[in-house]
Order: C-alpha cells, then sequence, then structure tokens
C-alpha cells in the first residue's frame, strides 16, 4: 500500500516512519523541505508539492497542525499549486475540532475525494512503537480498508462512529491532560511552597484513588524545571483546550473553568513555553511565568 504523509513535524515524521519499517510505501511532503528531505535517507521519498505526493497513494495522511493548517494545504491561497483531490482518500490524523472535521469531509467529497478522521492519543514513543491509540472516525467501509495502516500505528485501533466523533473523542481526551496538568501543579506547588517533602507527598498519591500515572511521567521535570525537547509542545495542548472550550460554550457546560486554563495556556505562550513539553504549564500555573 502506498501512503502519502502530509506534514512531517513532530508527529507526521515518527508516523512515516514508523509506516515505512511496516512496509507501507511511504512518500512525504512538509512546507519548510528539508524536514521531507530528511526522510530520504531512510527511503521515505520526499515530494516537492502536495500533489505529487498525493499521486500514485492509496492513502493520504494529514499531520498538520490545525484546520488552518489542512485547508492552506488542500486549498491554498498563496498561489501554490491546488492539488486535485477528486479519487483520493484523506486519513486527517492531527487534533481539530468536530465541526472543522465535518466541515472538511464535507468539502474533500464535494471536491470527489473521501474522508476519514482518526486523531491519535499518544505521542512519539507510543507512534515510534505503534501503540498510539485511534479514534476514528468516518463511514465503515473506508474504515475498514485503511485498518492496516491503523494496525501498524495502535494495538488495538478503533472506530468511534461517524466523521466528528473521532475528533470529539480525542478532545475529550485531551481536556483530561490539561486538566490533570494542572490540578497536579496546583497540588504540587503547594507541596513545594510549604517545604513539604515531595517523595513523602508522591508515596501517599500513589496509594490513593486520586493518582494517575502521567504525575509520575512528568515529575522530573517540574522538579528541575527543565522541560527539554518536546514531544507534545504546549501550544498544540492550549490549542486543544481552546477547542474544547468552543465545543463546550455550544453546549450547556460551563466553560468558565476551561477559559481560566486557556488563560494560563496563553500566559505560557507568551512567556516563550509554547514549544516546550506541555508540563512547562507549572510554569505559568505556579511559578508566575
Ligand atoms: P508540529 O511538529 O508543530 O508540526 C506541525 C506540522 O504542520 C508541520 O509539518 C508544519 O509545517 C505544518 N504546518 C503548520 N502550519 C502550516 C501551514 N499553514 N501550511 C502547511 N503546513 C503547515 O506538530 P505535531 O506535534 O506533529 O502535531 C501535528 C498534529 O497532531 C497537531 O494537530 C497536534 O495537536 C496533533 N498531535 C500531536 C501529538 C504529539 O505528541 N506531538 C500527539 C497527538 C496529536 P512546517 O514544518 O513547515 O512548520
Amino acid at each position: 500500500m502506498k501512503l502519502a504523509v502530509i506534514g512531517t513535524g513532530l508527529l507526521g515524521r515518527e508516523i512515516a516512519i514508523r509506516l515505512q519499517d511496516r512496509r507501507f510505501a511511504v512518500s512525504a511532503w512538509n512546507r519548510s523541505p528539508d524536514k521531507a528531505n530528511a526522510l530520504a535517507t531512510i527511503g521515505i521519498q520526499p515530494c516537492a508539492t502536495v500533489g505529487e505526493a498525493f499521486a500514485g497513494s492509496d492513502a493520504a495522511l494529514l499531520l498538520l497542525s490545525d484546520a488552518a493548517a489542512i485547508r492552506a494545504v488542500l486549498w491554498p491561497t498563496d498561489g501554490s499549486e491546488q492539488p486535485a483531490l477528486a479519487d483520493h482518500l484523506l486519513i486527517q490524523m492531527g487534533t481539530i475540532a468536530p465541526s472543522e472535521s465535518r466541515a472538511l469531509g464535507r468539502d474533500v467529497e464535494r471536491a470527489g475525494g473521501q474522508y476519514l478522521e482518526a486523531p491519535v492519543l499518544g505521542s512519539l514513543p507510543e507512534a515510534r512503537s505503534g501503540r498510539l491509540i485511534v479514534m476514528a472516525g468516518g463511514e465503515l467501509g473506508l474504515y475498514e480498508r485503511c485498518l492496516p495502516i491503523f494496525e501498524a500505528l495502535s494495538e488495538q485501533p478503533q472506530r468511534i462512529g461517524e466523521v466528528g466523533q473521532g475528533a470529539a473523542l480525542k478532545l475529550a481526551m485531551n481536556q483530561l491532560i490539561g486538566g490533570l496538568t494542572a490540578t497536579f501543579a496546583y497540588s504540587l506547588g503547594l507541596v513545594r511552597d510549604e517545604g513539604i517533602d515531595v517523595e513523602q507527598f508522591m508515596g501517599l498519591l500513589r496509594q490513593s484513588a486520586l493518582y494517575a500515572p502521567t504525575f509520575d511521567k512528568k515529575l522530573d521535570k517540574y522538579l528541575s524545571h527543565e522541560y527539554g525537547q518536546a514531544n507534545f509542545p504546549l501550544k498544540h495542548l492550549r490549542k486543544d483546550i481552546g477547542l474544547f472550550r468552543h465545543v463546550a460554550e455550544q453546549s450547556t457546560m460551563d466553560t468558565a473553568s476551561l477559559a481560566a486554563l486557556e488563560g494560563v495556556f496563553e500566559r505560557a505562550v507568551e512567556h516563550g513555553l509554547g514549544d516546550l513539553d506541555y508540563s512547562a504549564l507549572y510554569e505559568a500555573l505556579v511559578e508566575g511565568r
């Protein structure tokens, strides 16, 4: 099966490599060509245009930042060539709003193409080892056709429902990432301010029903204030909390706490933390950065 990966940023690069390892024939396009060209050494074919990547591929995987980036690539307004979508299958894997995904699906179909959404939970290590959680949305027949791709990326890919439902579940998951990160940062902040032994706090927390593994996974970063090379940058989690708030505003949910959290994310980005691991939220929430 021939696959085009459109967008070889942090996640797209790892997914392209994983699929190449699993014997798919992979071509790649990226706005900044160096990132796609760098993959040529391992047999992934870099393409000069999106249209070239689509041509001859059985499916194109979109791994772009957000819905605006996807639209800029599929329907360019900067004079670059408009890729032909007719008879092409597009699998949208980034984190976007359900309404954005439904609108993309409609527009791709109107252009004669086919559309499936397959956002993922997990980051670069999970992409490398095929342990992403794939939450697909779209027609069952299309999903089944794409199952070999999803099985290369995930131990248990799942079809959630129609287009939009996979995107919604992904946002539900990422709201938990933002919420758990914030709530743990507050508690750890108080523990440290009061001079309480952090290991004693963690020992008790681990025994309790309140514990989540992500607390230990990120603990070293909070303690050292070193957030290192991001797998999942803070700026993208900020986007996702904003998307969740937007979706929640269409419902009866009270969005006050989401808006407040989004404000903290915005301040973190303004203070230059956007490209760091999302756990750098601690610095904005606790350290006043
Ligand atoms: P990233 O490293 O920032 O990569 C973003 C990609 O989008 C790059 O290829 C970038 O091209 C491209 N792009 C942005 N704006 C564009 C535009 N206007 N036109 C064309 N291309 C554009 O992000 P990522 O971490 O790979 O994430 C990609 C998506 O997956 C996001 O929706 C993110 O929320 C989601 N996601 C990420 C992770 C993770 O662990 N990283 C996990 C789950 C889901 P350039 O290289 O030229 O900038």
